[in-house]
């Protein structure tokens, strides 16, 4: 079983989302950022490392944000909240970084990658 990790980072009430750029069938849509997960490595450090080189900033990370969603065959994404502990969010490897409120997020769910709308609602509840 493989495991994607992925980062609910919030500040002030707003959640991150990244846009991606590959693949096409993705491409221009926009998730929590994250990747997988390596042997030997923990599902937290997985995610602090993913972070660092996506959007080049740390991060701390906390409890898991919802339910954990079944990707395809033998792979598990699974979300994390997170906070920023250093550094401002850049896209190294997205096409844009934004931040949305709760609201925001609801109004552009269609545009979000299709495994991560599943969380919508609990993503919605983080931002109170
Ligand atoms: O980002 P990366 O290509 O490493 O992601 C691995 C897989 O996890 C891809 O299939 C990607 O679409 C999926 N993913 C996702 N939601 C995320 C992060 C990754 O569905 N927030």
């Amino acid at each position: 079983m493989k495991t994607v990790v992925a980062a609910a980072i919030v500040r002030e009430g707003r959640l991150l989302l990244a846009q991606r750029s590959y693949p096409e069938e993705v491409a221009g849509l926009w998730e929590l950022p994250g990747g997988k997960v390596e042997d030997g490595e923990s599902i937290a450090s997985a995610l602090q490392r993913e972070i660092a080189e996506e959007l080049t900033v740390r991060i701390e990370v906390g409890e898991p944000v919802g339910e954990p969603v079944t990707l395809g065959d033998n792979v598990i994404l699974v979300a994390l909240h997170a906070w920023l502990v250093d550094g401002e969010p850049v896209a190294a490897e997205h096409s844009a970084v934004m931040w949305v409120t709760g609201e925001q997020l609801r109004a552009m769910a269609v545009d979000l990658v299709p495994a991560d709308a599943v969380w919508l609602e609990d993503l919605v509840g983080l931002l109170g």
